[in-house]
């Protein structure tokens, strides 16, 4: 059987947090595929879902709903263990916690993960080496996290999530602790690794400037897929969800004639 170019896939994807009068639907049925060698942008305002989705993506956390496939599979239908090593072959993820292990040098953060799998032998120690590297840290591959800079941590955790060789790559606002310059150069780095070696990357954003680096933008609101953009289109209402939806409110309330002029 050919492997499809569809590395994953949500399918009418639906996430509710807590019971009763708490309920919140942080994903309402969501549906997207990505495929290899594409680089994909989750945009929407704080509280549409984006780390949730992320989350489920990550086989992290389970639908309420509907089902995430990885490579064509579901990680909810595997054990645990096979879960555990399926994800962390397949899968590589940046949360906003970057969670580096305190007593280990960034180098060695980075090679855990080859530990972690069985594959760590000079040529992938010498991959771990060109890959922090590229992501600006040839001189601080033995430094300790506590002797690293939030963007530099960042980095690391950037570098760890793609040295197996993941099908899925998934980060979290990457460049929420960086400054202008090194956000743009780190997710250059992270669209060129995607195209360059067919991998599905989805990065959550609230900076529409990094956009200009992915091929489709999926835009989130309210838990809602609102749209799905290039970013080459028009991107107002990424930019401003709140006027957009009152232009789309009034349209509704007045018959449409003023959006026009609202618009205009
Ligand atoms: P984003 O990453 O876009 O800011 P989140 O996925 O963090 O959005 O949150 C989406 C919604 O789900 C929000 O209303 C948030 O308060 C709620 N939420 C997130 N995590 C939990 C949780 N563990 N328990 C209850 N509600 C949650
Ligand atoms: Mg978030």
């Amino acid at each position: 059987m050919a492997l499809s170019s569809v590395a994953t896939e949500a399918r009418s994807v639906t996430k509710i947090y807590g019971s009763g009068a708490n309920q919140v639907k942080a994903i309402d049925d969501v549906s997207f595929s990505v495929r290899r060698g594409e680089f994909v942008a989750l945009v929407g305002p704080s509280g549409s879902g984006k780390t949730t989705m992320l989350a489920m993506l990550a086989g992290l956390l389970e639908p309420s709903s509907g089902s995430v496939l990885i490579e064509d599979e579901d990680m909810l239908k595997m054990g645990e263990g096979r879960r555990a090593a399926f994800r962390r072959r397949r899968i590589g993820f940046t949360f906003q916690a970057n969670n580096l292990v305190s007593y280990l040098t960034a180098l060695e953060n980075v090679e855990l993960m080859l530990r972690l799998t069985d594959q760590h032998d000079q040529a992938n120690r010498q991959r771990a080496q060109n890959l922090l590297a590229m992501l600006g840290l040839e001189d601080r591959m033995h430094a300790l996290p506590r002797e690293l800079s939030g963007g530099q941590q960042q980095r690391v955790a950037i570098a760890r999530s793609l040295i197996n060789n993941p099908a899925v790559v998934l980060a979290d606002e990457p460049t929420a602790s960086l400054d202008t310059e090194r956000a743009f150069q780190v997710v250059e780095t992270m669209a060129h690794l995607v195209h360059e070696q067919g991998r599905a990357g989805i990065m959550v954003t609230h900076d529409l400037r990094m956009v200009d680096y992915t091929d489709r933008i999926i835009h989130l609101l309210d838990g809602r897929l609102e749209r799905i953009v290039t970013p080459d289109d028009d991107l107002t209402c990424l930019a401003d969800p709140a006027a957009c939806q009152l232009i789309t409110e009034d349209a509704l309330s007045s018959g449409g004639s003023e959006v026009a002029e609202a618009v205009s």
